[in-house]
């Protein structure tokens, strides 16, 4: 699973928060109780001071065994100690240590050399996070599709009972789709919620409009932005291209988009493709090469109707 390096950097500064937040409030714990009570340093104190009058022990060649009974006994008391003065105050010994959010892991993000789980579910979220920021629009549910603006709402309740199937049983194998259909009739909603199921199960998702997308790459190519979207955009497990077909389209614009679809056709990536652009406009905008690989790999799935904005305002007009 590949994520940008922005949401790397958002989770790692997360873990790091997590992390300083348990400390610093263990330690804030320990400098109240210890300033209320001087005994509570002597007592750490004398507990230090038993490891290291064992290692003395060890190294002076000593009884070491009758040294470590001695301590452990000093050391038992003095714990006793230290906890019936915290207990008397409301506190207790667990607390002098930080309480890290995540037990596993101590908020580093790693158990040995594993990534741990509570870093993978932050990159999801963090991917999750970004989607919405890069479409610069809200992550939709398949729930608040609203069923009533649909002619043939039978045909429309089967479309988003295969796009929430497709959804909940996202894989990074999955199939790549086509919708198809005029403008203001779901497609860009539907595709969300796709993208958010999928970012939801811990895929990195890429999601924006098609224009936006290739337009940055094209700045990075030509040196004008810093960054390396083209390679997002050829390993996240689903990319999103909406709006296909609205952009100006220039020579490296139809370069870009053919080499995109064709390398995560190679690789086997899922992409879901949205466009107000007919199969045959498809063909006559971007040519052969490009449309019958979409139209002979993606499912096609044709969304049906009219404007749902226009017909709210026309039913808030009515309603007025
Ligand atoms: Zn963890």
């Amino acid at each position: 699973m590949s994520y940008s390096p922005e949401v790397y950097r958002a989770a790692e500064d997360e873990l790091s928060r997590r992390r300083t937040e348990a400390e610093q409030r263990a330690n804030a714990l320990r400098a109240r109780m210890t300033a209320q009570n001087p005994r509570i340093a002597e007592l750490e104190l004398m507990m230090r001071a038993s490891a290291a009058e064992v290692a003395r022990a060890v190294v002076n060649g000593g009884n070491v065994e009758e040294v470590v009974a001695e301590m452990r006994r000093r050391n038992e008391t003095a714990q006793k100690e230290l906890a019936d003065i915290l207990h008397a105050a409301g506190e207790t010994v667990d607390n002098f240590a930080p309480q890290y959010s995540c037990k596993r892991c101590s908020d580093t993000g790693y158990v040995g050399r594993e990534m741990c789980e509570c870093f993978r579910r932050l990159l999801a979220e963090g991917a999750a996070q970004r989607l919405s920021r890069l479409s610069g629009m809200q992550l939709t549910s398949l729930d608040d599709m609203d069923l009533s603006f649909y002619k043939d709402r039978a045909a429309m309740q089967r479309l988003l009972d295969f796009c929430r199937s497709y959804g909940e049983n996202f894989s990074p194998t999955a199939d790549s789709l086509l919708f198809f259909g005029p403008t203001g009739v779901g497609k860009t909603h539907v595709s969300l919620a796709i993208a958010a199921m999928a970012a939801q199960k811990g895929y990195s998702v890429v999601y924006g409009p098609t224009q936006q997308l290739i337009g940055q790459m094209e700045r990075e190519h030509f040196g004008r932005e810093e960054g390396d979207t083209g390679e997002l955009l050829n390993t996240a497990d689903l990319l999103v291209l909406d709006d296909l077909g609205t952009e100006l389209t220039g020579s490296f614009y139809q370069v870009s988009l053919l080499n995109l679809v064709n390398t995560r056709l190679l690789t086997g990536r899922p992409t879901i493709i949205s466009t107000n652009l007919t199969p045959p406009e498809l063909q006559s905008r971007y040519g052969v090469q490009l449309s019958s690989r979409i139209l002979g790999t993606y499912l096609p799935l044709q969304f049906k109707g009219d404007d749902i904005r226009q017909q709210k305002l026309e039913r808030r007009l009515r309603n007025q």
